[in-house]
């Protein structure tokens, strides 16, 4: 069938908030068993972040307390579970990368992640330490000035440009962001007050990672991280779920069979859910059920799957403006990598307008006294969705999952908010669409 003729197309055409349950999804384990991806690689970032960490604790005094782990806290919404307005059975959670330190958004993971590991390439090729040495050499005078003479690019609709941005500037490198028009003016302003160079495009994301692209090509000195199709950034991610799996342990909560997880992940371009769930699914199997949420007039994961396009389509080819209030997932062309490691493990996806966002920022500041940004928000409309879209019903129904929602686990992944400066929250709480 051409894409187009699908059903799903015309709600996602029409911008109408939708579900969608993947046709793809099958039994874990053979579907990662066909991936070239694995659990090597995801051990291989957590032991490089490891190695990290006192070079993190020492330059990022606010890691201090958790040995230089960045990290999240895992919190219960039991207000927030009884406020939104639908029975949601089971126990509702939050994950909190909205307070991950340094850049205050899911984008510490990946992003900073990336950093680290090129400039470990880099430091060991340029005898600036040698393997098993103490990382925290890397914060030494002489380090920032071989440093300097590498530079890091990016194109971000603001989030990731923060966290490399932050990142970058603390090792030493000439870093500049490539931001599209979507990125907030106070991300720009934050991120030149850390001495980053911010260029800024008219156009879209996918604009600005191209000019990014060009740009450090032009440069032998210069990286590039490519938020379109990094493997390493997709493994930065990826370490959150053996994070999570210990915070779920300290609070005595199983993950098995009779036991599900679901997952409710804000999605952008793709690759912070896709390398959570990757994670997720790697561990614990078809006990994970894993869902994406997109805004309705950015839907560009979901279009990508659905059609199998992938990134060969984008949600202007279906006449959406992609211009939405999430910045955060203002992404027209998805991850042609991401999306087809997700075509056999990811469960489904949501869309959610952009009204709803606000609305759920004020409802959880109310209920639960924590501040998410917008596009975090998209989270709680995945919650909702499984529990009142019939396609939601029908994927319980067809895994025989009724029998143990009473045991199940939900976790609303709230993706950023903490360096929201003050007079832009205030602007959010007012903000009715
Ligand atoms: C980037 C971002 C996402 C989504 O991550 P992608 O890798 O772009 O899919 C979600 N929420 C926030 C706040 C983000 O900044």
């Amino acid at each position: 069938m051409y894409y187009s003729e699908l059903p799903i197309m015309r709600a996602l055409a029409a911008a109408e908030p939708c579900a969608w349950i993947n046709p793809g999804l099958t039994d874990a384990k053979t579907a990662l068993a066909a991936l070239d991806v694995g659990a090597a690689d995801v051990e291989d970032a957590r032991a490089r972040l490891a190695r990290f960490a006192p070079f993190i604790a020492r330059r990022f005094p606010e890691t201090q307390k958790d040995g230089g782990r960045i990290e999240s806290p895992l919190v219960a919404l039991a207000r927030m579970q009884r406020a939104l307005g639908v029975n949601v059975t089971g126990t509702l959670l939050a994950k909190l990368d909205s307070e991950l330190p340094i850049a205050g958004s899911i984008k510490a993971r990946g992003g900073i992640y990336e950093v680290l590991k090129h400039a470990e390439a880099l430091a060991l090729a340029g005898g600036l330490m040698r393997e098993n040495e103490d990382y925290e050499v890397l914060c030494s005078e002489q380090a920032r000035a071989f440093f300097s003479n590498y530079a890091i690019e990016v194109g971000s609709t603001g989030n990731l440009g923060l966290s490399i941005g932050i990142t970058s500037a603390a090792l030493g490198f000439r870093v500049s962001v490539h931001m599209s028009a979507d990125a907030r003016p106070w991300k720009k302003a934050l991120l030149r007050e850390k001495g980053v160079t911010v260029v800024e495009y008219a156009g879209n994301f996918s604009d600005a990672v191209e000019a990014g692209r060009e740009h450090a090509a032009a440069d032998p000195m210069s990286h590039f991280i490519d938020d379109e199709n990094s493997r390493d950034l997709f493994m930065g991610y990826a370490v959150a779920a053996g994070r999570l799996d210990a915070q779920l342990r300290e609070r005595g909560i199983q993950v098995n069979a009779s036991h599900p997880l679901f997952v409710y992940l804000p999605c952008g371009v793709g690759g912070g859910p896709g390398g959570i769930a990757f994670g997720l699914k790697l561990l614990y199997g078809d006990d994970v059920h894993v869902f994406f949420v997109e805004p309705t007039a950015s839907p560009c994961m979901l279009l990508g799957m659905a059609s199998g396009l992938h990134q060969a389509i984008s949600v202007a080819d279906i006449g959406l403006s992609g211009k939405t209030h999430a910045d955060g997932l203002a992404v027209g062309r998805p991850s042609g990598f991401v999306g087809r490691v997700m075509e056999h493990l990811l469960s489904g996806a949501f869309t959610v307008a952009d009204a709803p966002l606000y609305e759920d920022l004020r409802l959880l500041l109310n209920t639960e006294d924590i501040f998410a940004e917008p596009s975090a928000l998209a989270a709680f409309a995945g919650v909702r969705g499984l529990f009142s879209y019939p396609e939601g019903q029908a994927y319980l129904e067809a895994h025989h999952l009724h029998a143990h929602m009473q045991n199940a686990t939900h976790i609303a992944w709230l993706t950023g908010g903490a360096l929201v400066p003050d007079e832009v929250r205030r602007e959010y709480l007012h903000t009715v669409l």
